[in-house]
């Protein structure tokens, strides 16, 4: 059969062809030292126990992972005092946002997601065929009042992640209550807690409580940032009980591989490794947040292992990137953010932190860096 227009190739399913490809960060060219601050992994690297549990799966690789994960999940649900049957565990979290449009969106529903949220939301929401529609923040911080007024009802999911990625700020639990107590119980709410191991704030929560009491909250966490394992890939949500059993439906019955469960088990149960981690950033963040300002840079304040940094024109940020990788030092362009005024910073090793002070302080006396 032949069809109307005489073009017989398969077509991807309307929605895929709006879809501008996830841009990872860079990780810079051959040669020199490189220095990877651009993809917000950890400088401390996995912990040494992850490792060596990685290292034991290798006798083991022709035999399939055990499909519903239950030794990691056991492992979380003890870890995080939580009901194991509720945590669905994923191929990074990233799996799991797509899974739970797969399972809630289709053609004809909405998806919410925040002006400079994370840029897999919009990705997510379009590949299950839905809408997605854009709330306005304040401050580039997620607001709360412009997420409801957003919601019709053909509003299935909303994304939420806080801290968010790429600015940095977050909400307060009561904000997160307060939209969680308004929401009709028909919509979604996806808490996508990815940095919440790294937030010091006593009026912040990553939202478990909400995920515990409600039958439409999901809180998502990943093993990618403070646990090292991005390369790993592996995440876990909690979820309703419901909402649970349709991802497990949906998902790929070995999706989560041998090694990823394996060395999750031994990161999550290497709490030292975790807290320093911790101590590294409660010293670095704030070190670089202040010498970056006195450079005459201003940063979003953030309470993640990432900065955000303001030029004062597209073509300066760009000149600031051009000068910042011939030092070896990989930043990550946040253009697709709606945001090519500015550059993102991870915390890095005390090394990278200062080279980098010390470069954009080089860039901002050089003629590039000097000029309007
Ligand atoms: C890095 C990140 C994730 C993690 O994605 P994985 O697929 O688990 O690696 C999720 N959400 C946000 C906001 C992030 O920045």
């Amino acid at each position: 059969m032949h069809s109307p227009d005489g073009n017989e190739r398969p077509r991807p399913k309307p929605g895929v062809l709006e879809i501008n490809p996830y841009r990872p960060g860079k990780t810079g060219a051959g040669g020199k030292k490189i220095y990877k601050l651009s993809s917000n992994e950890t400088p401390l690297g996995a912990s040494p126990k992850a490792r060596e549990a990685f290292k034991r799966v290798a006798d083991r690789l022709d035999i399939y992972p055990e499909g519903p994960a239950t030794a990691l999940r056991e492992a979380i649900g003890m870890r995080f005092g939580l009901d194991p049957a509720r945590i669905v565990c994923g191929a990074g979290s990233d799996e799991l946002l797509s899974l739970l449009c797969h399972a809630f969106v289709g053609p004809g529903d909405e998806g919410i997601y925040t002006h400079y949220g994370f840029a897999v939301y919009r990705i997510a929401i379009l590949t299950a065929g839905g809408t997605p529609v854009m709330a306005e923040e304040k401050d580039f911080t997620t607001d709360v009042d412009a997420i409801l007024e957003k919601v019709t009802p053909n509003t299935r999911i909303i994304f939420l992640a806080n801290p968010n990625n790429p600015t940095g700020t977050y909400l307060p639990f009561s904000e997160i209550k307060r939209l969680a107590a308004t929401l009709p119980r028909h919509v979604l709410l996806v808490l996508d807690a990815a940095y919440a191991e790294y937030v010091t704030r006593n009026d912040y929560s990553p939202g478990l409580e909400l995920a515990l009491t409600s039958e439409n909250i999901v809180m998502t966490r990943t093993f990618s940032k403070i646990y090292g394992l991005a390369g790993l890939r592996l995440g876990w949500c909690y979820a309703p009980a419901s909402i649970a059993d349709a991802l497990n439906r949906i998902r790929g019955p070995f999706n989560v591989s041998t090694a990823a469960m394996e060395a999750g088990i031994a990161a999550l149960q290497d709490v030292e490794h975790i807290d320093k981690a911790i101590a590294h950033n409660e010293k670095w963040l704030p070190w670089l947040e202040q010498e970056i300002t006195s450079i005459g840079i201003p940063v979003t304040p953030s309470v993640g292992n990432f900065l955000l940094l303001h030029f004062k024109s597209t073509q300066q940020a760009r000149a600031a990137d051009v000068f910042l990788t011939q030092r070896g030092l990989i930043l990550r362009a946040v253009d697709v953010y709606d945001l090519p005024q500015c550059l993102r910073l991870t915390v890095g090793t005390e090394e990278a932190n200062r080279l980098v002070v010390s470069a954009l302080a080089d860039f901002m006396r050089s003629k590039d860096g000097s000029r309007d």
